[in-house]
């Protein structure tokens, strides 16, 4: 049996639900501690978060991840019980096998190859890893690094392993993604009945032109890494449900995902003009969920690249899909970044299995990425 599933099946067996880690961290600082690393313990409210670094030079190059798991669903629906990792036919089943206990047990192995093979290797690396991942994410990898930057301390690359892969290992990463914001705008009219159409003011009439512009207008172009800006409505709502009553308000929902050409603030501005020409009677307020980051074409991407091909024959897409990861924490310190890990088909479903061989081809990138980088 490889290091690296022996490794997994350690971390699997620790029932290790947001925010418990169950003392996977401690496996871990155990195996980095031997290796030479630093361990440090940052923890905040219930969340354990681990900041291992070997090394005090820079650049500094940083494996993120998370030891917290989603729940199982239901039991009944597993073939094998979810915290006893069980291998059938190449697979290895068990809830966290591939988000992300398999590229946690990849990073540690990759290091252990790297370090005995290279001992003279320049700047440092290092650990981040939370238990706050897949829940609130308030005490996880934000407030870590909060930590570092008070003491600057500065992540110059960064690998994340969530699994970014699609069909095959290695043929998807994540090299960024969208940003997210929410508009809710409600327009004001006047209540009244059908009949008398001068003593009424009807909001959804006033909304045809608004919508008309919202829907129509192109934002941006995107660009090399990102597709164009879109805009969607995700919520309706007026009328009070009779036949002879004009309404006298209505309420919009809309989201738009955009790209790095844009900002919230632009995106306010042009969405409040297009209002503005057709009515003076609104109110609109935003929620930015999140912005966009992007790392672009450099030695990150590079390194990543040429491991790849290395190791697989192929090099990857550049992805800036997918849902959020606690990259977007960590990019926005200037840090090149990127998400690589194993197939995602099966995460946070019954049955999650990462292939078995993949763990080792994954291990093998990683120690190849820490060259390209580091030596
Ligand atoms: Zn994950």
């Amino acid at each position: 049996m490889s290091n690296t599933l022996d490794l997994a099946i350690a971390l699997l067996k620790k029932q290790s639900l947001t925010p418990n880690d169950a003392g996977c961290m401690d496996l871990m600082a155990e195996y980095l501690q031997q290796r030479g690393f630093n361990i440090e313990w940052m923890n905040f409210g219930d969340t354990r978060n681990l900041w291992a670094r070997k090394g005090t030079e820079a650049p500094l190059f940083c494996f993120a991840g998370h030891t917290d798991v989603v729940p199982t669903g239901p039991l009944e629906e597993w073939s094998t019980p979810p915290f006893e990792p069980t291998i059938k036919e190449g697979l290895l089943y068990s809830r966290g096998a591939a988000d992300m206990k398999g590229s946690l047990a990849a990073m540690l192995t990759a290091c252990d190859t790297f370090i005995n093979g290279h001992c003279d290797h320049k700047g440092s690396i290092s650990f981040l890893i939370t238990s706050d991942e897949e829940g609130p994410a308030l005490d996880g990898t934000v407030k870590v690094i909060d930590t570092l930057k008070q003491r600057n301390e500065k992540i110059d690359f960064c690998i994340v392993g969530e699994p970014s892969s699609h069909k095959t290992f290695g043929d998807m990463v994540r090299v960024g993604r969208r940003g997210s914001i929410n508009g809710y705008l409600t327009l004001f009219g006047k209540q009244g009945h059908v009949a008398y159409p001068e003593l009424v003011e009807n909001p959804i009439h006033a909304l045809s032109p608004i919508l008309s512009k919202l829907t129509t207008e192109r934002w941006d172009e995107g660009n090399e890494y990102f597709p164009p800006t879109s805009f969607q409505i995700s919520n309706l709502n007026s009328g009070t449900g009779v036949e002879n009553v004009v309404p006298g308000q209505l309420k919009l929902v809309f989201n738009l995902r955009f790209s790095s050409e844009l900002t919230p603030e632009e995106i306010k501005r042009r969405v409040t003009y297009i209002v503005d020409q057709n009515s003076d009677n609104y109110e609109l307020t935003w929620q930015v969920s999140g912005l966009p980051f992007i790392t672009e074409k450099g030695i990150l991407t590079t390194a990543v690249e040429q491991a790849l091909f290395d190791t697989t024959g192929s090099k990857p897409i550049l992805s800036t899909g997918g849902g959020t990861s606690d990259g977007r924490f960590i990019a926005p310190t200037g840090a090149q970044l990127i998400e690589l890990g194993p197939i995602n088909e099966s995460i946070h479903k019954v049955n999650e299995c990462v292939s078995v061989d993949d763990l080792d081809l994954l291990s093998l990138t990683y120690s190849k990425i820490l060259e390209n980088i580091l030596l």
